[in-house]
């Protein structure tokens, strides 16, 4: 009998829980941007770089 146990992989979750894109909205209720956010720190940025990594994370997990 074969059995092929496929291993979840159970590494340490390097990246930060980045949520995104939300809409993001004008004074009128008008949808006007998308932003990011990084659950972690509470971060939020226009550019969709955040969803590769918070950079301002990664320097707090250095120090
Ligand atoms: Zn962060």
């Amino acid at each position: 009998m074969n059995t092929n146990i496929e291993h979840t992989h159970q590494s340490r979750k390097r990246s930060e829980r980045i949520t995104g894109p939300h809409a993001g909205y004008d004074k009128y209720g008008r949808l006007d941007h998308y932003y990011w956010r990084c659950e972690r720190c509470g971060l939020e940025v226009t550019t969709s770089k955040l969803a590769r990594g918070c950079w301002r994370c990664a320097t707090e997990d250095d120090a």
